[in-house]
């Protein structure tokens, strides 16, 4: 399979390259050259099929001759070692829970995916990949983990520090060996900004091997297709295929979805859940996409206001929003419409929902509304856990530590406290 860069400016790469750029040379997203048409049979017959078969029948064409059919077999199942369940919550809607994974969000699955790849790139070459990352959160303690002991890959995060919740700090500065924590005094931003800076600067370039473990890489995005296959394997009604509504930040995950969807997976429409930072719903709306300033909101991790994914999907669609809305639509829903829900569900219920998964259960709920015959999914994109300071509150209970985590909260906290200067960064890289 080979890649193209949607500014068009760049030769074609294959999988191997294409993770290791993580951007193309001309700053665009790398896509597919075409898309595998799945065999017919292969999701009238998918109850058949265990998960590893299934992610592996799907990513194989992706990633071509760049890895070998048995080390990939090994990377697939590396990467899917958790429970992906559907619960029914409601006769008609059900949650996917993609939260099962070492560090509680469904970002294990693209870190485990590229981290693993990436190792096997980096096998037989001598130079230390070194691996920079910012992080206001998920995607810290997502990456951390699924790099941890890999070899010949150094792993540095930046975080801002006191502003990560301590589960989430816990999870980035704890597992030591070749991952580096740096806690830089500002903000995420700050952070954001040193670490664009180590990638442009020569002298970086000529000492080291820097990469970006962006959530954009196609290593990433793609595995993340599984979520659907797996969904739809266990929705019962294979006559009346689901509605699925996902939380949506920087729309990677959804985009894995629409693509799966493109490829042949039958799903009936697919909804994007927004928060406050609505520049898709209105781009829905009203045909214009305007970027934003993103707005704080309850469910962080969405707080977007220029996802950068959203290309990917205008491309699906060959840049035609009536065929894409065909398909999609995108809704905004308000931090209080957000907590209410999570009150009403586990009132009615008895179902924890963290407040992303609440967002997606609100869009959804709605949308059936208007659609008597639907039945749908909502993707639960992390573990109520992870947010208890927004969920306890809410539903006037205490939240139970998984074991795995529990287990994180004593061990040591291990970080390089760093001011918000890039030389200082440099120097540290350099030596
Ligand atoms: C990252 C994240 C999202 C948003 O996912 P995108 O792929 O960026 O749209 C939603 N929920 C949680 C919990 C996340 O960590």
């Amino acid at each position: 399979m080979q890649y193209f860069s949607l500014h068009n400016q760049s030769p074609l790469v294959d999988f191997k390259q294409a993770t290791i750029n993580g951007q193309a040379p001309d700053k665009g997203l790398y896509f597919p050259t075409n898309l595998p048409a799945l065999e017919l049979d292969f999701i009238k017959n998918i109850n058949q099929y265990s998960n590893e078969e299934i992610a592996f029948t799907v990513i194989a064409p992706y990633v071509g001759n760049a890895i070998p059919s048995s080390i990939l077999q090994d990377i697939v199942a590396q990467t899917i070692n958790f429970s992906i369940p559907l619960v029914s919550i409601t006769q008609r809607i059900s949650a996917l829970e993609m939260f099962h994974g070492n560090t509680l969000a469904f970002k294990d699955v693209g870190a485990r995916f590229m981290s693993r790849c990436l190792g096997y790139f980096v096998k037989d070459q001598d130079a230390k990949v070194t691996v920079l990352v910012a992080t206001s959160g998920d995607t810290g303690g997502a990456v951390a983990d699924g790099f941890f002991d890999v070899e010949g890959v150094e792993v540095v995060i930046l975080y801002p520090s006191g502003k990560v919740s301590t589960v989430q700090e816990k999870q980035l500065t704890t597992l030591g060996n070749n991952i580096k924590a740096i806690e830089v005094n500002g903000t995420f931003d700050d952070c954001q900004r040193m670490v664009k800076l180590a990638f442009m600067d020569e002298d970086l370039k000529s000492n080291l091997f820097l990469t970006s473990a962006n959530s954009i890489n196609v290593a990433r995005w793609l595995p993340q297709q599984f979520f659907y296959f797996l969904a739809y394997k266990q929705w019962n009604d294979k006559k009346n295929p689901p509605v699925i509504a996902v939380p949506s930040g920087n729309f990677g995950n959804i985009c894995a979805g629409l693509l799966a969807l493109k490829t042949g997976l039958p799903i009936k429409h697919f909804l994007a859940a927004c928060n406050a930072n609505e520049v898709v719903p209105d781009f829905i709306r009203t045909g214009e996409y305007k970027p934003q300033q993103s707005i704080p909101t309850i469910s962080n991790a969405m707080d977007v206001g220029d996802p950068s994914n959203f290309v990917r999907i205008l491309h699906l669609f060959d840049n035609d929003i009536n065929k894409l809305k065909s398909v999609f639509s995108a809704v905004s829903i308000s931090d209080e419409q957000t907590k209410s829900t999570l009150e009403k569900v586990y009132a009615e219920h008895q179902y924890i929902m963290d407040p992303h998964g609440a967002v997606g259960y609100c869009a959804l709920e709605n949308y059936l509304h208007s659609h008597p015959l639907d039945a749908g999914i909502f993707a639960e994109t992390a573990h109520p856990v992870k947010f208890f300071d927004v969920v306890e509150p809410v539903i006037s209970e205490k939240i139970k530590l998984p074991s795995t985590i529990e287990h994180l909260m004593n061990k040591e906290k291990v970080a390089i406290k760093m001011d918000a200067h890039f030389n200082d960064l440099k120097s540290y890289l350099l030596s």
